[in-house]
């Protein structure tokens, strides 16, 4: 079968590989859609040390059930599935929590050295399938994941309404979490990017307001949009030094910051801005396996305009090009997918 290997920083490259053995409990699935996530495209640059070669990433997809393993009885071949990518070994102390994303034990389906989805067949335990929802896409199936990994953040707070939300970020998960918060009656939603363009997308996905701090500054457009009240919630979706502080400035007192970004390791936060008033920073990391079942259920109940955060859909022989496209013209894509079909 052929498989889009990650070889080298740098380097990607479709090649024939052996179709995967199916083993107890699991089965084999047709890959019919799997995204690009931005992590795909730092992880093959060599950037993050997430993705060590040779390997084939694609966390984010969904696949047409072809083969059953032994035991394997949940599913049928020819059902329609997303996949949840992280194998939790249902036992450790986390899992026994349910924190089934922070299980000891777990392998992430593409990432690390865990053979993902960028391929034209998987093998998958079936405890990690939900059933495609009737009427939803492959592609816009394929969402599920990105979508719960803001689902998993936005979780951290149960009330949103009547407040003011900040988001900072406007990439696929920023965009996620602006759509899922809307859900919630908050008073108003502030999105802030460094793009324009994506600034734009947020307006149409219903941000109240948008901040380009490239633009304006940015305590005076918070202070402005909240008549000097400043946030009751932020949630940073970018993970770098500046927008982290921003996340933390940026609140009322009290205020409370939900990171679920995370591009940079190691950086240096006023310390003060949160202990001298009282703020509140919680970290957010993927989903629990219920989670990413509920966000199955919104997706395929119709409530998110997920069909427009696809820009484009390509074959698995275009896909060295997507990433490409991702790295040097990160303004003009949002999710780019794959269909190993085409
Ligand atoms: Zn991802
Ligand atoms: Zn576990």
């Amino acid at each position: 079968m052929k498989a889009l290997r990650y070889l080298d920083p740098n380097q990607l490259s479709l090649e024939d590989v052996k179709e995967p053995v199916v083993r107890n409990g699991e089965v084999l699935l047709k890959v019919r859609a799997c995204g690009i996530c931005g992590s795909d495209v730092h992880g093959a640059l060599g950037l993050t040390g997430r993705r060590i070669p040779p390997m084939t990433m694609g966390h984010e997809f969904t696949a047409e059930v072809v083969e059953l393993g032994m035991d394997a009885a949940k599913f049928k071949v020819g059902d329609g599935v997303i996949v949840q990518p992280i194998n939790f070994c249902g036992e450790c102390i986390n899992c026994e929590q349910g924190l089934t994303n922070m299980c000891l034990n777990k392998k992430f389906f593409g990432v690390l050295t865990v053979d993902g989805a960028m391929a034209e067949y998987v093998a998958v335990p079936e405890k990690l399938l939900y059933k495609l929802p009737e009427g939803t896409s492959y592609e816009v199936g394929a969402l599920a994941e990105p979508y719960a990994v803001a689902y998993g953040a936005v979780k951290k707070l149960e009330d949103y309404e009547g407040k003011s939300v900040l988001i900072i970020g406007a990439g696929a998960i920023g965009l996620c979490v602006l759509q899922l918060v809307k859900l919630k009656n908050p008073k108003q939603i502030i999105v802030s990017d460094l793009s324009d363009a994506r600034l734009k997308v947020a307006k149409e996905f219903g941000a109240d307001h948008t901040i380009n701090p490239k633009n304006e500054d940015y305590m005076e457009a918070i202070e402005r949009y909240t008549d000097g009240v400043m946030i009751d919630i932020s949630i940073e979706a970018v993970g770098v030094q500046p927008t982290a502080n921003q996340s933390i400035k940026s609140l009322r007192v009290g205020g409370t910051s939900i990171w679920v970004g995370m591009s940079q390791k190691e950086m240096e936060i006023n310390m003060q801005d949160i202990v001298c008033s009282a703020r509140e920073v919680l970290g957010s990391f993927n989903y629990t396996h219920e989670e990413f079942g509920e966000v199955v259920d919104i997706i395929g109940n119709g409530k998110m305009e997920a069909d427009k955060l696809i820009s484009k859909v390509v074959s698995l022989k275009e896909a060295p090009q997507a990433f490409d496209d991702l790295h040097r013209r990160p303004d003009e894509f949002i999710k780019i997918i794959i269909d190993p079909t085409k």
